[in-house]
């Protein structure tokens, strides 16, 4: 047993703990805080707050190659466009390159204390990536299908290659892309999936650009002309004249299990709609921006009580993987969001939404030892203010756990 002493000690279950302890073995956490108070601790980290490690609950990391390769936007479906044409121009599945810079990425997350990743993926090159590099998490293998075809087959097909992939520490699940490139026969196979898997999460991106909500208000806009240019319009398709979160709450996929991904355009009713099934909101403000969609509503998602999540989504859309730097961006949108509200959301309630809470996302007893050191300056007398002001990966290591 190695017992660990920190400047602070973040548990995410309480205040934090001048001079708190935490005590690994075996890669588990086996005693923490009063436990410890008569334990003369074998590593005492000066200037150093200990907490869990992140969970970035949406990220693309087949996507690494095209860092920087679409520049930011103020349309969205245009920057849509860009990426798709720059998507065809490579064979991701066999480009070296695409698998290189995913490796990139995983050691980039691990080295911005990511512990847990929720990862979405066409080509599932990444689960044996994560796999191999040691960060866990889940990679839900996304699926798009918007014209007439049989859906049933299609996830049917997704979950064998998802399960053939699939390890304790690296789930995989099946996953619907967005409202306006889902049929609603795919959105109900994807669901009858998950009910067959009672343990599977999954995802889906919602209400990200305004030309999403113009596509469901009227059935009409980029998307339909995007959809038609594709030749995967479907004729049968009406619109629901309703929001996106209304349209995919009606059509029964949300719930505790269902990761929303984005939540830019969202009001009142429509957060009322994801608190009442248990949906877990995930916020990516700094892709919301680079892309166009403009920016959440962080302080109306908190205010509702909806479970909030954070990710960075792809480095085609973000500087970086750190997540700290998307706390930054939330607290600047947020302002008044107490800290450690902020802070919960991307351990607690991100590990919570891709199942995996019960080994990751607090300091407690019998998880997972993902403990996280950052330097914290002398002088700061909040820690969960100071750490969601942006912590720069020069001054964040793990906690050895061996011992
Ligand atoms: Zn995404």
């Amino acid at each position: 047993m190695t017992v660990v002493e920190g400047a602070w000690l973040l548990t995410m279950a309480g205040e934090p703990v001048r001079g708190g302890r935490v005590a690994v073995a075996d890669g588990r956490i086996v005693a923490v805080g009063e436990a410890l108070a008569d334990r003369e601790p074998d590593l005492r980290l000066d200037g150093m707050a200990l907490l869990p490690g992140l969970v970035n609950v949406h990220t693309h990391l087949e996507l690494s190659y095209l860092a920087g390769a679409v520049p930011p936007s103020d349309s969205f479906a245009s920057w849509v466009a860009q990426l798709m044409a720059a998507r065809r121009a490579v064979d991701e599945l066999a480009a070296p390159e695409v698998s290189r810079a995913a490796e990139r990425a995983i050691g980039a997350l691990r080295a911005s204390g990511t512990a847990v990743v929720g990862d979405v993926s066409n080509t599932l090159i990444t689960p044996p990536l994560l796999q191999s590099h040691g960060l866990a998490g889940v990679v839900f293998h996304e699926l798009l299908g918007f014209g007439p075809g049989d859906r049933v087959a299609q996830v049917r097909d997704a979950r064998a290659r998802a399960e053939a992939l699939a390890t304790d520490t690296v789930r995989v699940s099946v996953a619907a892309h967005a409202p306006y490139s889902v049929s609603p026969a795919l959105f109900a196979a994807i669901r009858e999936d998950l009910g067959a898997h009672p343990g599977a999460v999954s995802t889906v991106h919602v209400a990200e650009g305004p030309e999403e909500c113009e596509f469901l208000r009227t059935g009409e806009g980029p998307w339909r002309e995007t959809l038609h240019a594709l030749g995967v319009w479907n004729p049968e398709w009406e619109p629901p004249r309703t929001s996106p979160i209304a349209y995919l709450d009606d059509l029964g996929l949300f719930d505790g299990r269902v990761l929303a991904v984005h939540g830019v355009h969202v009001d009142g009713p429509d957060l009322a709609r994801l608190r009442a099934s248990g949906t877990t909101l995930a916020a990516c403000p700094r892709s919301n921006r680079w892309v166009g969609a403009g920016s959440p509503p962080i302080d109306a998602f908190y205010a509702s009580h909806v479970p909030v999540a954070f990710g960075t989504d792809s480095l085609a859309s973000a500087p970086d993987l750190n997540l700290f730097s998307e706390l930054a961006q939330a607290r600047r949108l947020a302002p008044r969001v107490p800290a450690r509200w902020l802070l919960e959301s991307a351990t607690q309630v991100g590990a919570d939404a891709l199942g995996l809470g019960g080994m990751f996302g607090s300091l407690d007893v019998g998880k997972q030892a993902a403990v996280l050191a950052v330097r914290v300056p002398e002088g700061v007398t909040d820690p969960e203010e100071y750490l969601v002001s942006g912590i720069d990966p020069s001054a964040i290591s793990w906690v050895p756990v061996h011992g």
